[in-house]
């Protein structure tokens, strides 16, 4: 199974409060790229991004009201190409569920994510951001057609 990814990528970006001002830094630092892509962000995140690079950025629901989620969804959907998820690895949040479903899902539909600044500094200089790219599938049919 593949899922074609086109040249400009549907970018979810995600920073906790706590981590917000280093992918701020980040994104400002690499707008010129960033801005080739479509831009999603959870709300306070998108809100922050959209004020750093003056660009649109589609802002979902604040992460703890349901933007993890929302996202996630997204993912399922095929509407969200790949995410850069800044997460607090210090901190337990309200929404911790919410996080851990949207890591799933992103491993689920094997999209590229980078969970760290350094990784996103791989994906987003990767050639492969900037050419329309086949994802190889897991095969889940085994799975959908399961007697139970
Ligand atoms: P926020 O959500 O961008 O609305 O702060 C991020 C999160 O905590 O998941």
């Amino acid at each position: 199974m593949i899922r074609k990814l086109n040249s400009s990528k549907r970018i979810a970006l995600i920073a906790h409060d706590h981590k917000k001002i280093e992918l701020i830094e980040w994104s400002v630092k690499n707008k010129a790229s960033l801005v080739q892509h479509q831009l999603y962000a959870t709300g306070t995140t998108g809100r922050l991004l959209q004020e750093a690079l003056n660009v649109s950025v589609t802002k979902l629901l604040s992460g703890p009201l349901g933007g993890d989620q929302q996202i996630g969804a997204m993912i399922a959907e095929e509407k969200i190409d790949s995410i850069i998820f800044f997460w607090d690895p210090m901190e337990a949040l309200p929404h911790d569920p919410d996080i851990k479903a949207l890591l799933r899902l992103a491993a689920v539909w094997n999209i590229p994510m980078a969970c760290n600044r350094s990784t996103a500094d791989f994906l987003l200089s990767s050639p492969l951001m900037h050419v329309d790219y086949d994802i190889q599938m897991t095969d889940y049919s085994a799975y959908l057609t399961r007697k139970v």
